[in-house]
């Protein structure tokens, strides 16, 4: 790809690994619309709450009523709007949501729910004028993009991770959720053969930008 080329940029790995921070300094640097699929899974999860609807129910439920997803953009990041409806941050991440949310991502319903919406998120930043896309999640540069021009996955060593999530204030049963997300048999959590594995365990964000942007500049 060459230098003014709309850039594609595919972000997993586990919880708190910092892939959001990652993707929010990616998105500053180059301009790119950052989207972040766990948020997705969140609000989907929200609203199954709220309608009293049970992961066992979901299928049923799907085949009678449509959810409506559109997105609005707050600087850089793109949010998902569930029927119109938009939700804080403390809807998305609270206890409650941190210890449903992978039962209802392991749905294939849930899934293909999400699926072309995440997809279509690219055409979606074309439109806005961004230089490119970074999408963060479990299973982009696998499924979702998987022509991305670069992968990249993180990891760290779950004490590291669940010391982040304390620091952030939430309770997070992070290696219960990345066991989860691992073992199911839809889009397990798995590096794709192609991407580029780093430990932010050992290094600062500097640092991990630093080799990113090398990354980078290697595909321009
Ligand atoms: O990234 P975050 O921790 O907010 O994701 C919440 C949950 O959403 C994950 O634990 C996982 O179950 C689900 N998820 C997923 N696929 C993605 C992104 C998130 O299954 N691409």
């Amino acid at each position: 790809m060459t230098k003014d080329q709309f850039i594609i940029i595919a972000l997993d790995g586990g919880a708190g690994t910092g892939k959001s921070t990652t993707a929010h300094f990616l998105s500053k640097a180059f301009n790119l619309l950052h989207v972040d699929t766990g948020s997705h899974y969140r609000a989907v999860t929200r609203s199954f709450i709220n309608s009293g609807i049970k992961p066992t129910e979901v299928n049923q439920y799907l085949i009678k009523n449509k959810f409506c997803l559109s997105s609005e953009i707050k600087e850089r990041k793109s949010h998902l709007l569930v029927d119109q409806k938009s939700f804080r941050k403390s809807e998305l991440r609270s206890s409650e949501i941190n210890a449903n949310v992978s039962d209802f991502a392991s749905l294939e319903s849930v899934r293909s729910l999400l699926f072309g919406y995440q997809r279509s998120q690219v055409e979606f930043a074309k439109l806005n004028k961004f230089n490119g896309i970074v999408m963060e999640g479990r299973d982009i540069g696998t499924i979702i993009l998987p022509d991305a021009h670069l992968k990249i996955f993180l990891e760290a060593d779950a004490s590291v991770r669940s010391t982040r999530r304390n620091k952030d204030g939430e309770s997070d049963q992070i290696v219960n959720r990345d066991e989860k997300d691992s073992s199911r048999k839809i889009a397990p959590l798995s590096p794709a053969n192609d991407s580029v594995r780093i430990d932010t365990g050992t290094m600062d964000i500097d640092e991990v930008m630093k080799l990113i942007m090398g990354l980078i500049r290697k595909i321009q």
